[in-house]
């Protein structure tokens, strides 16, 4: 059900050659996305309606969602799933507040100052995929940050349900009414990346565009950056594990499966120093796989060459694993779980011992679940209040701290051969450069 890598002894110079990774082209995908993209550019919502019945299979008359559409899902909603909506966005809120940031002034010499003061996006279009699943989650994950972070503007888009008259997901919907969100399109996809991108007749352009999606969207992301802002690469979800003989193997294997439910190219790694915990988790793996709803995915998923079991000698070479694998979610389910995790450098998010399960940070945890995937957590962090501010920097010298700084400005503008920069201070001094 699923493979194993033994790399105990000797680990390889370079770990991620031998370590499991879905292959996911998106650069190959971008020539398909490209047409699509240029399609919504010219001809606008036109294009856009095709392009939902062409790969949605619905005619919609209009991509925006009526605002009493958004209203009633929120009064059809099931009261228990309102009831976890409202506390998943409370919890959110409470850690994306405490994200905020304060400006900040450094005086670099009297009379001269920098500040660097944030100031939030304008306009973000926020995706939540629609695909294979539906996921009113990422609407939370995705709205929090940007509220918190200040954004003036913002609109979801979501892929059109044929189930649902061409609407996005009911509960999608409801999640947006509990958030104060009215502006809302039926759109997913690459199609949806290229609205927000361009604009059209029915949604005015935005300056970023955030939130997870499968290989169309993160294909249109990577096309259409520059052009707009982007979060990182959000794709197929990614669990790996750290564990020692501690770990309990019906745990492990049920977190391994909660997120091979995703996706049949999601990946579910377990790192462990114990041959015994990866004969148990084998084990337990059949029994459980069966007994759930979406058991052809999570098998699929398990049996993928992007999942699978990897022996280590000890901690120490398992760190080096799950640091050079850099999982969009890793749990460490060691002893001593918090010291292992403290030690870790490349991750998502990082889940400690026992009790925080992968789905509690789905859902529950206060964290965010929009995550760079694909290796991208060596360099890029998950979704948060940051990802909607710039930092703009201001410059304020008097012309006493100008003349403090003339003769190393024209040093410098002089070693680049560029002296108009230089001239530009002179200028202010009668063209002598204070000494
Ligand atoms: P999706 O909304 O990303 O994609 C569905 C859209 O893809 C459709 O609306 C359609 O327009 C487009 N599409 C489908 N087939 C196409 C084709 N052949 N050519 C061009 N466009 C096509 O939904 P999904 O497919 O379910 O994928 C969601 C992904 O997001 C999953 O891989 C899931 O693991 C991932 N996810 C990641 C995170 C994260 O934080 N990393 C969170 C939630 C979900």
């Amino acid at each position: 059900m699923i493979s194993r890598i033994d790399l105990r002894g000797s680990l390889p110079g370079d770990l991620r050659d031998v370590l499991p990774r879905a292959e996911l082209d998106v650069e190959a995908a971008l020539e398909k996305v490209r047409p699509i993209c240029e399609e919504v550019r010219h001809r606008g919502a036109a294009a856009v309606r095709e392009l939902t019945a062409r790969f949605d299979g619905v005619e919609v008359e209009s991509a925006r969602v009526p605002a009493e559409a958004i209203t009633r899902a929120l009064a059809e909603l099931d009261p228990a799933v309102r009831a976890a909506l409202e506390e998943s966005i409370r919890r959110a809120r409470l850690v994306h507040r405490d994200q905020r940031r304060t400006d900040t002034t450094t005086q670099v010499v009297p009379g001269g100052t920098v500040t660097e003061r944030w100031v939030p996006v304008d306009r973000v279009g926020l995706y939540v995929p629609g695909g294979r699943a539906v996921y009113p989650s990422s609407v939370v994950m995705n709205v929090v940050p940007a509220q918190e972070a200040g954004v003036g503007s913002l609109a979801v888009s979501s892929p059109a349900q044929k189930e649902f008259g061409g609407l996005p997901h009911p509960t999608i919907l409801a999640a947006c009414a509990l958030l104060g969100v009215d502006e809302v399109y039926a759109v997913g996809g690459a199609q949806a990346v290229a609205m927000f991108a361009y604009g059209t007749e029915e949604c005015r352009p935005v300056a970023m565009v955030t939130g997870p999606g499968n290989i169309w969207v993160a294909a249109a992301k990577r096309l259409l950056k520059g052009r707009i802002g982007i979060d990182s690469e959000a794709g197929p979800t990614e669990i790996a594990i750290l564990a020692d003989e501690t770990a309990d193997p019906a745990h492990v294997a049920a977190d391994l499966i909660s997120q091979a439910e995703h996706d049949v190219i999601a990946a579910a790694v377990l790192v462990t120093t114990s041959p015994e915990l990866a004969d148990a988790v084998e084990k337990e793996l059949p029994g459980q796989v069966a007994a759930t709803r979406h058991s052809e995915r999570i098998t699929e998923a398990l049996a993928g060459r992007q999942s699978g079991i990897v022996l280590v000698s000890d901690v120490e070479d398992g760190l080096k694993v799950v640091d050079a694998y850099a999982a969009e979610h890793l749990e460490i389910q060691t002893a001593d779980a918090a010291a292992v995790a403290a030690r870790v450098r490349n991750a998502g998010a990082i889940f400690i011992g026992p009790y925080a399960p992968v789905s509690l940070g789905d859902y529950m945890a206060g964290s965010n679940h929009v995550l760079p995937t694909g290796g991208c957590a060596c360099h890029s962090s998950g979704l948060s209040v940051q990802t909607f501010l710039r930092g703009i920097h201001v410059v304020d010298y008097s012309r006493e701290a100008l003349a403090g700084a003339a003769p190393y400005v024209c040093a410098l503008a002089d070693a680049e051969d560029l002296p108009a920069h230089g001239a530009a201070v002179r200028a202010r001094f009668d063209w002598e450069v204070p000494s």
